[in-house]
């Protein structure tokens, strides 16, 4: 059985965070381990409170996860603060797994900050660099780059700018573009698009911690970066389609499907 880490927040509501994730790598029949930064106290309407673990807690977590079920894939998450961020990328310097993706988490849907914003270079220049791929979306992109993206020649532009300091495959989100759901994988100089008609569903809570998750298992199970993306894309559409309608917001996807 293959295994893969997710280290990320929790969500009690277990639309996103680390329950998105184990519900995902579990359906990717996969061994599914957590290293958590964070607790959030949330649900489908928006996030009520968050309690950042300790950086030495988080160091403490790896260690145990490392040392004796060593992870085929690892997916990051919200990762709070600086201390957090240098305590997981001092542990993935020394174990050195394979198959790292990084979902930049800044925001949520709901509007709330989940990365400080002093933080944010250290995410840049600590993290970032251990990854095979990210996997921002538009905002997040935004502030990679720098500038506004308001089109698919702008994705692209902002690729090329990230790539500048980072040399793995990025892969930014277009869903929040008006066009349809195409995403632009940037690698080596090259671009692929992944083109997906928007499904008409407003439950889509958890969406990104939820592809990072599939991506990653997909990679721990041997398939290419492009292959695991497609896959991985394939899953969420099921998901968004399955049309699950639970809490009083903004909605859960059905991972079971
Ligand atoms: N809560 C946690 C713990 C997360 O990790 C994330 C995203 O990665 C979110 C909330 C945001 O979820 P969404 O923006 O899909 O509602």
């Amino acid at each position: 059985m293959k295994k893969v880490l997710t280290i990320a927040g929790s969500d009690c509501s277990g639309g996103a965070g680390i329950q998105a994730d184990l519900k995902t790598i579990m359906a990717h029949k996969c061994y599914g381990m957590s290293v958590i930064t964070a607790l959030t106290a949330q649900n489908t309407t928006g996030v009520y409170g968050i309690e950042n673990c300790s950086a030495d807690f988080v160091k403490n977590q790896m260690d145990c996860v490392f040392t004796d079920i060593f992870p085929d894939a690892v997916k990051i998450g919200m990762v709070s603060s600086i201390e957090i961020i240098k305590a997981i990328a001092e542990k993935l310097r020394e174990y050195n797994p394979k198959n790292i993706v990084i979902d930049p988490v800044m925001v949520s849907t709901s509007g709330n900050k989940l990365l400080k914003d002093d933080a944010i270079n250290t995410l840049l220049n600590k993290l970032i660099p251990l990854a095979a791929v990210i996997t921002p979306n538009l905002s997040e992109a935004e502030i990679l780059c720098g500038f506004e993206i308001n089109s698919k020649e702008d994705m692209h532009r902002a690729a090329r700018k990230i790539s500048k300091n980072y040399h793995g495959h990025i892969l930014i989100k277009g869903g929040h573009l008006e066009e349809d759901a195409n995403d632009l994988l940037f690698f080596d100089g090259k671009i692929h698009w992944f083109e997906e008609k928007k499904i008409n569903n407003s439950n889509t809570h958890g969406t990104g911690c939820t592809l990072s998750s599939a991506i990653a298992s997909n990679l721990a199970l041997g398939y290419s970066v492009r292959e695991s993306i497609q896959n991985s894309k394939d899953y969420i559409t099921g998901a968004l389609k399955e049309n699950l309608n639970l809490g009083r917001g903004n909605g859960p996807l059905d991972h079971c499907y």
